[in-house]
């Protein structure tokens, strides 16, 4: 076995792999960039390395960096996690040039599997089903344009070297087609530096599930079972479970026999997964193969006990498969939710910023959380925007995910915008309980997953007033000069005023709803009067972000984070998010941006779709910019003229707010 291994990743996934690590008696070296100097990545390792600046491209994906990390610190082997470079066949051959393990596949699979059109091929000549579909090399325009026409509607084009979703589009209508086309080519030469794609016939409503396979040096094959990650946002996995529910055991004979073929196709050693999708018939297509672990992977740990990454080692070190087909078993039902920095309400826009607070929920027997970040750390715009997984299992699916519906109770973030109650609100879906829905359930169900507004609930009204009163006493206590006598009621009582109940009054904006609350001392106890309502109680702790009261019949626990803005309030699961009024109205005007587009977060520009002097239109495409792996057409907020284009193509905006493009509107130029 190895004594030392560098992982080329960070985050979730570079904390995941150490921990195996450290129980194997492996070394670690983390390696870094500039961002990520004081990551939790970094802080877990054995040793760390610094590879360069923050873009990926110049640290996290600079192949020469990462060796010579590897030389400089004796690794013997390189564990790329999944994400940059897991799936390059260059970085493979790079680390075998070095005389250094890539802990993964065969430089050939990873290259095969690599493009989704020779793949394809490749799995046409060894009878894996696949979904009806140009995978030609002749990528002309006429070509792909005679091809579609064969396929035939709706179809799906995909980028050959894509992956996450991207370079993806569907068409309805070949007049749709050319566009559709040439944002696919730009999305994946952009992102994956090859425009090849391939036309797909798209399957309406299918499920996504994926087999779990595992190879060996000695020829040995298994599969672990398989996962079910239909649900997805924009192609991208958000929950993922193993097993899938309602597959006939034909299915799962038919699911495994491909997957198994897929991998010795391609001699495949090591961790792989093989997706396919299954249409309403139940027929089943193979749609592309992962050479590397995937995020999802500890629902199969869950069900089958095994640790992937310890397999993963022990493979790359040349030992045999641990277990031989027969004795890998499925036991119980697990399930994984993506903790994201996102708002689901404003199309899952990504969230940066400091994670001024983050409690996650305690493991358990039946609880697993793989995270690479804590509190005070950042989510940048330049990684993946996910805070964590959370796994949960049980003998039943109902019962894992009644335990994941407790998990995310316990899961509080400050700081940057998450999707736990989105992720609550599927949860709580009855479909979703039901099991077996396909791909499209967030979007059919769009409705139904948005917000309630609801007054705010008097038990949060309760923490909010305790921990206001709470920081108000603090503060009032820190500035009082010491009292002349002990007892004094000027050291002693908050609020006092002569011949009268001490009393603050504090004000805050919830959305539309301006909550006042009237805190009146009486004794030992506080009397809140908020929305009509008399609430009389006492502060037991607050420490931290734990406030406990009490009243005459009952206790009141939940947590209260204040920011420099705002104040979050967490209560029996839920989320609320106020602002203290006397921040508001800061004067700024909603029209100031009038004449200007503005970058709505961080991130590089992709295309730039106008031209000084040009005139639009509202709602004309103006510039793309990407963030955090998602392209934003921006739109001409009203009509006018270009009067100046402040970013070229390939430029990173670095800022929120940055101008990108300055308009003349209409009205204006005709006064002129
Ligand atoms: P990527 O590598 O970018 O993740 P995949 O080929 O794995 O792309 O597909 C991602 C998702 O896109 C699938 O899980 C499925 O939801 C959807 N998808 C892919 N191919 C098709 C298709 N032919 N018809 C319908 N949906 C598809």
């Amino acid at each position: 076995m190895f004594q030392k291994i560098l992982i080329a990743n960070r985050g979730e996934i570079a904390c995941r792999i150490m921990r195996t690590a450290r129980r194997m008696g492996i070394a670690t070296v983390a390696i870094y960039s500039s961002a990520d100097a004081e990551a939790l990545h970094v802080r877990e390792a054995d040793e760390a390395h610094w590879v360069g600046p923050a873009p990926s491209a110049q640290s996290y994906l600079d192949i020469a960096a990462i060796i010579a990390a590897a030389q400089a610190t004796g690794a013997q082997a390189i564990h790329p996690g999944y994400g940059f470079l897991s799936e390059n066949a260059a970085f493979a051959e790079a680390c075998k040039a070095a005389g250094i393990v890539f802990i993964g596949p065969d430089v050939e699979a990873i290259r095969v599997m690599g493009s989704k059109s020779e793949a394809k091929a490749l799995m046409a000549g060894h009878g894996v089903p696949l979904v009806p579909g140009y995978y030609g090399a002749e990528q002309s325009d006429a070509a792909l344009t005679a091809a579609a026409q064969e396929v035939g509607l709706p179809l799906l084009i995909k980028a050959s070297a894509g992956g996450g979703g991207r370079g993806m589009r569907i068409v309805r209508d070949f007049a749709e087609f050319p566009a559709a086309l040439a944002s696919a080519q730009r999305e994946a030469r952009n992102a994956f530096g090859d425009p090849t794609v391939l036309l797909e016939r798209y399957i309406e409503n299918p499920r996504h599930i994926e087999v779990q396979v595992f190879g060996d040096t000695f020829g040995n094959v298994v599969h672990l079972h398989e996962r079910d990650c239909s649900l997805q946002r924009r192609h991208q996995k958000v929950i993922e479970e193993a097993p899938a529910v309602h597959l006939t055991e034909t299915q799962r004979a038919t699911l495994f026999g491909a997957a198994i073929k897929a991998a010795h196709a391609v001699n495949y050693v090591g961790a792989g997964t093989v997706e396919f999708i299954l249409d309403r018939a139940g027929g089943i297509y193979f749609i592309e193969m992962n050479t590397r672990l995937q995020v999802e992977h500890p629902v199969t740990e869950r069900v089958t006990g095994q640790d992937l990454v310890a397999w993963q080692l022990r493979v790359a070190a040349g030992e045999p498969l641990p277990l031989s087909q027969s004795e890998i078993t499925c036991r119980g039902h697990a399930i994984e939710v993506r903790v994201y920095a996102e708002d689901p309400d404003q199309n899952f826009q990504p969230s940066t910023g400091r994670l001024e607070h983050l409690a996650l929920p305690a493991e358990s027997a039946h609880v697993r959380v793989d995270t690479g970040v804590v509190t005070g750390d950042s989510v940048t715009p330049f990684y993946d925007a996910m805070i964590a997984k959370i796994i949960t299992d049980a003998d039943t699916r109902a019962d894992a995910l009644q335990q994941m519906q407790r998990a995310l109770a316990h899961t509080e973030i400050v700081g940057v915008t998450g999707n736990i109650p989105y992720l609550q609100r599927i949860l709580a879906h009855p479909e979703f309980q039901a099991g077996g829905f396909d791909t499209h359930f967030v979007d059919d169900q769009r409705d139904a997953l948005v917000p309630v507004a609801t007054a705010t609930p008097p038990e949060v009204c309760l923490l909010l007033a305790a921990h206001a009163h709470h920081q108000t006493a603090h503060a009032l206590r820190r500035y009082h000069a010491p009292a002349p006598e002990a007892g004094s009621p000027w050291e002693t009582l908050v609020g006092f005023r002569l011949n009268e109940d001490p009393c603050f009054t504090f004000k805050f904006q919830r959305g539309e709803e301006t909550l006042t609350l009237d805190l009146r001392q009486e004794g030992p106890s506080q009397v809140l009067i908020c929305a009509g309502q008399e609430l009389r109680f006492q502060i037991v702790s607050c420490e931290g972000a734990r406030v406990e009261v009490k009243s005459a019949t009952s206790r009141l626990h939940g947590a209260v984070v204040a920011t420099a803005r705002e104040t979050h309030v967490f209560w029996s699961g839920t989320q609320h998010r106020f602002t203290p009024l006397s921040l508001l109205d800061t004067g700024e005007d909603e029209t100031e941006a009038g004449g200007k587009l503005v970058a709505p977060m961080p991130g590089a520009v992709m295309a730039v779709l106008v031209e000084v002097g040009a005139t639009v239109t509202r709602g004309t495409p103006v510039l793309v910019l990407e963030a955090m792996k998602i392209e934003h057409t921006l739109l001409a907020p009203f009509d006018g003229t270009v009067l100046e284009i402040r970013y070229r193509v390939g430029e990173q905006v670095l800022r929120e707010g940055e101008e990108l493009v300055k308009l003349q509107p209409l009205t204006e130029a005709i006064e002129v």
